[in-house]
């Protein structure tokens, strides 16, 4: 069997999702990363039909220096009545540079008879002539046929003669494409293993999740014989999604054994998935398979317990081969268990202390019933066990009073000024600070005054903040959550505030972000 091609289309199909919008210099960054995650091809754009794809492909020549993968430029099969040679869409790829060229076709007879309005014969013939002129420039040409699924099934004879066709051209891969998302894995497997039979071509597959079986439908094409799978970072793509390359990658390797991508840059999975949606802007899913923050998070607290004895009996693989780690989640359902874990999960060894677990989790349980959660909050958890642990040890500073006053020139745009008083170092530092809404003003204030005893502060900074009401359900007002993500540029750690004011909440998980940031750099209280 050839070596598995894992084909990234981010920057293509991927980038036709809504509200996906990226420049040349966010491709290059991403496409950086797709080489770091050890993906075999990544395809660039549309040279010539798209101008930022052409600078793309100008820029990647002087500033990517791939270290594995290969780039692939996208286009299509010469016009209607034309030469591919005189075509100067067609030239446009070989000036791209790019040594993979992925041509589109199409396969199914509708589309060629009603969307490209010409013959089933023309439409042969400029397959043969725009492959094999590109094999003539010395390119390795792979052929997208696209909605081939529903064409074979509505002309079997004349999708199989489409894939002959570029084969005998000299295409690499003929690639079979669920274009429109229907197909479910038994389809998949039944048409993959059809076209190897009949015409012995290389065969790939290029699923999108209409079905929810994009992953599924592309681990289908693959054990029919396909050895070659496209899909997307993160699943973008346009509707629902393209196959998230990741999770088909990762089935291949950790469930089938196949040889997709390296096992060792799988362990830089989670960190470059989500370094991608940083660049796209498009905020990581949660329980995505293998690289989502909830992929190996344990809630209840039965099963808590029985992780301390065997993380393997709750968990489909070892989470650290992705790159993520096993989270225990300390809920109202979390028993003794749960609160030891999370110990051990900041370096904490409970193991002889009952009193302090016993204190924790009453702590715990009594602040969920009024509207805390913990869930996402590891860092306020690991602030209440250090402080049982060691009374005092997160007292970096005393807060003698903070203020804010909003200002409006009536016109909607308001300032707010904060001003803060705190005791640190053995003086009393007092600091304003401005900022375009209260927050903000309360968080440079903050740190203004702490900067003059604790300097260290300096790398750490907000970078997430969340805010959410929550009902008056028993009677009494309603309170406000405020969840706060602080980061020292390495790493970052999760914060909570509850309280009746926005202001309030705000303040306990800014002032608790910083805390656990200052404990983290090992800097002495002063
Ligand atoms: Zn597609």
């Amino acid at each position: 069997m050839e070596a598995l091609h894992v084909y990234d289309t981010t920057l293509r199909d991927g980038a036709q999702q809504e509200g996906l919008n990226l420049s040349v210099s966010d491709k290059l960054a991403i496409a950086g990363l797709l080489d770091d995650l050890g993906v075999d091809f990544i395809e660039g754009g549309w040279p010539g039909a798209n101008p930022k794809d052409t600078e793309f492909f100008e820029r990647a020549g002087k500033e990517l220096h791939l270290r594995r993968a290969t780039l692939a430029a996208f286009g299509a099969t010469r016009r209607v009545g034309g030469v591919a040679a005189d075509d100067p869409l067609v030239q446009a790829l070989v000036d791209s540079g790019a040594s993979v060229v992925c041509l589109v076709a199409k396969s199914h007879t509708g589309h060629v008879e009603r969307a490209l309005r010409t013959t089933l014969e023309e439409n042969l013939e400029m397959v043969r002539d725009t492959v094999s002129h590109l094999v003539g420039e010395g390119r390795r040409v792979f052929l997208d046929c696209e909605h081939f699924f529903d064409g074979w099934h509505l002309d079997r004879d004349y999708a199989l003669s489409v894939v002959r066709t570029a084969h005998d051209a000299g295409a690499e891969v003929v690639v079979l494409c669920d274009t429109n998302g229907g197909m479910l894995p038994h389809q998949v497997e039944e048409v993959v293993s059809d076209v190897i039979a009949a015409t012995g071509a290389r065969i790939g597959a290029h699923c999108h999740n209409d079905t929810g079986c994009a992953a599924a439908n592309s681990v289908a094409a693959v054990r029919a014989g396909a050895t070659h799978v496209q899909g997307t970072v993160n699943g973008y793509g346009e509707r629902t999604g393209n196959a998230d390359l990741v999770t088909v990658a990762a089935n291949l390797r950790f469930k089938l054994g196949l040889d997709a991508m390296e096992a060792d840059s799988f362990r830089r999975a989670k960190h470059i998935a989500h370094a991608i949606s940083e660049v796209t802007n498009v905020p990581a899913y949660s329980r995505q398979p293998y690289v989502g923050a909830s992929a190996f998070a344990h809630k209840a607290g039965l099963h808590a317990s029985a992780l301390k004895v065997d993380p393997d009996l709750y968990q489909h693989m070892d989470p650290a081969l992705v790159g993520n780690g096993m989270r225990t989640l300390v809920s109202d359902m979390a028993g003794r268990a749960s609160i030891e874990l999370k110990a051990r999960e900041a370096g904490l060894d409970l193991s002889d202390r009952p009193d302090v677990v016993a204190s924790v989790l009453a702590e715990v349980k009594d602040l969920e019933l009024r509207g805390w959660t913990f869930d996402a909050a590891d860092a306020t958890v690991e602030l209440m066990l250090r402080e049982a642990l060691e009374p005092g040890c997160t007292h970096y500073f005393e807060v003698e009073s903070w203020r804010v006053i909003t200002d409006s020139s009536g016109e909607g745009d308001a300032t707010s000024e904060a001003t803060v008083k705190l005791r640190a170092d053995g003086s009393r530092l007092i600091a304003t600070g401005e900022g375009n809404g209260p927050v903000n003003a309360l968080d440079h204030a903050l740190r203004e005054a702490l900067s003059r005893a604790y300097p260290e502060i300096e790398k750490i900074e907000l970078i997430d903040f969340k805010v959410r009401i929550l009902d008056a359900s028993h009677g009494t007002d309603a309170v406000t959550r405020v969840l706060i993500e602080t980061s020292d540029g390495e790493s970052s750690w999760d914060t909570i505030g509850v309280a009746g004011s926005i202001l309030a909440a705000s303040w306990r998980a800014l002032t608790d972000g910083i805390v656990h940031g200052l404990l983290r750099q090992g800097v002495p209280r002063r």
